[in-house]
């Protein structure tokens, strides 16, 4: 009875084996010079904190300074405006009509330098009556005609008569005047920058030790963290070292913290448990195929001496004897050949000589191959096999793959000796190879074992068809390397299922179509 497709994909899903991405090959390179990662955090987060640092420095001088100057401006504006009122009030009473002496007061109380220039730029207030104007130390203090030049032409520049600006190294505030009598005059009261320059290098000073420090500082902490950050990949590093030595007991969980380095240790670990299933399942081959060499060579040996000691006379019984060395050298060569074959594919040396061919006709010539189980044994072969699906692939690889699964469920099939061949389509473009059998099945904790490169049953079986254990595992790197899906669905006690499935070809590929 045919079964639905969601069935047929729920049964799949037990010990399905995804066919893996290409095999890469990776070197160990020893010797790889790269920066330490100790190395790499230090100069990051010192270079990013001194980054940091400085931009905050530069901003800081920026806009603290920014805002000093604004605030000059308008501090020299604001009193600019008094003062010019106050003396276009005229001096008051009090001042005795000393003009210079009431400029001088004005200057000490609103902390800046007051002076009346005229229109040439030559100080009319306040006076110095017994200093000789015409003294070189004076003179040069008496004569502003360039400074005034400079603020007429803001003036100009502005349209204004009165304009405020930073000079070279002081604030300017400059108003054309007219006091009493029509006489016209200009303001030009200064305030000194010195405060606001002695400010700026004082950050500038402050700005570098704090570099400093911070240099200091995170020096200090990186060496802490990048120690922290690399202890745990130092001890892995030491543990890959002694695992590689064989040492199979190292355990990588341990000092790991942090996210990924966890996930590292548990991937380390699963990588150690797999090289410790390996090799512990290479040494029980290693003593596997001893045994099995020494079987059939002590056969051979006991045998051949029967046939010198005691059958050499005797025809038929030294037939008989001889027939048993054939066999058993049979048995030695198919072994010698499954060991050399599994370390050919598994290294990756051998290159698949992919073709198309047709299965339906190959999987009927690999049936041939049991016929005589048939007849000697009275095996029964079932097969539903749809005619003219063409595949593309190493045809004698392949063949191996379908032997080795036939092969398989005559060993382990029931009593009643049945063996299911079904090569059917699936799709368009997919078809489908299986082998069943009505053995006692796989228990479900075996599934995935039986894959398993050197994976032997315990339990042991009369096999009518010889095996070493290596039969699955051949199976399993052929279909990878091929990058096809397949699989077992078993149930205990009913008989198990082994599936591939293989790519089809539209007849023109075939040359069918032609
Ligand atoms: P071998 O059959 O020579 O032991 P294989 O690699 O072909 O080696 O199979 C590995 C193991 O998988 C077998 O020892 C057996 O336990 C199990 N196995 C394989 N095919 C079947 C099957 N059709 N039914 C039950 N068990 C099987």
């Amino acid at each position: 009875m045919k079964k639905s497709r969601q069935d047929k994909a729920e049964k799949r899903t037990e010990g399905k084996v995804k066919p893996p991405k290409e095999p890469r090959v990776h070197r160990y390179r020893r010797k790889q010079r790269s920066t330490s990662i100790y190395f790499l955090v230090w100069a990051i987060f010192t270079a990013l904190s001194l980054l940091i640092v400085l931009f905050c420095g530069i901003a800081q001088q920026i806009t603290v300074l920014r805002a000093y100057k604004d605030e000059a401006a308008h501090d020299i504006n604001e009193k600019g405006r008094l003062i010019k009122e106050e003396l276009q009030r005229g001096a008051p009473d009090w001042t005795g009509g000393n003009y210079s002496g009431f400029l001088r007061f004005l200057s000490r109380s609103h902390d800046v330098n007051i002076l009346l220039l005229d229109e040439n730029g030559v100080v009319l207030f306040p006076q110095e009556p017994h200093f000789d104007p015409s003294a070189p130390e004076i003179e040069e203090h008496l004569n502003l005609s360039k400074e005034l030049q400079i603020a007429v032409q803001k003036m100009q520049e502005q349209g204004s008569e009165t304009v405020v600006y930073e000079g070279e190294r002081e604030y300017v505030y400059a108003s054309k005047t007219e006091f009493a009598e029509d006489v016209e005059f200009y303001l030009y009261i200064t305030k000194s920058t010195e405060i606001i320059e002695a400010a700026s290098e004082n950050m500038g000073v402050r700005t570098g030790l704090l570099l400093v420090f911070t240099f200091i500082l995170s020096f200090a902490v990186s060496s802490a963290v990048s120690g922290w950050l690399t202890k745990p990949i130092t001890e892995f590093t030491e543990k890959s070292r002694r695992l590689a030595e064989g040492d199979f007991e190292v355990d990588f969980r341990g000092a790991a913290y942090g996210r990924e380095l966890v996930e590292l240790a548990d991937a380390l670990n699963f990588a150690k448990d797999e090289l410790s299933k390996t090799d512990r399942m290479q040494k029980e081959l290693i003593a596997n195929v001893s045994h099995d060499f020494k079987t059939p060579l002590t056969m051979i040996k006991a045998y051949a001496s029967m046939i010198i000691e005691i059958s050499g006379e005797n025809p038929e019984k030294r037939t008989k004897h001889a027939q048993v060395i054939v066999d058993e050298a049979d048995r030695l060569t198919s072994l010698v050949n499954d060991v050399l074959d599994l370390s050919k594919l598994s290294s990756g040396m051998e290159v698949l000589q992919k073709n198309a061919f047709d299965l339906s006709a190959y999987t009927y010539e690999i049936l041939d191959r049991f016929a005589y189980l048939k007849e000697t044994q009275g095996y029964r072969f079932e097969t539903e096999i749809a005619d003219g699906l063409y595949t593309c692939g190493d045809e004698l690889k392949l063949g191996q793959v379908l032997y080795n699964l036939i092969g398989n469920a005559v060993n382990y099939t029931g009593e009643d000796r049945i063996v299911y061949v079904r090569l059917q389509k699936e799709s368009d473009t997919v078809c489908r190879f299986s082998v069943t059998d009505t053995g006692k099945g796989i228990k479900p904790e075996e599934l995935n074992g039986i894959w398993e490169r050197y994976y032997r049953s315990k339990e042991m079986h009369k096999r009518p068809v010889q095996g070493t254990g290596l039969g699955l595992s051949i199976v399993k790197t052929i279909l990878q390397r091929h990058g096809l899906e397949f699989g077992v669905d078993s149930k205990v006690g009913e008989g198990s299922t082994f599936y591939v499935y293989f790519p089809l070809l539209g007849e023109e590929k075939t040359g069918k179509g032609e």
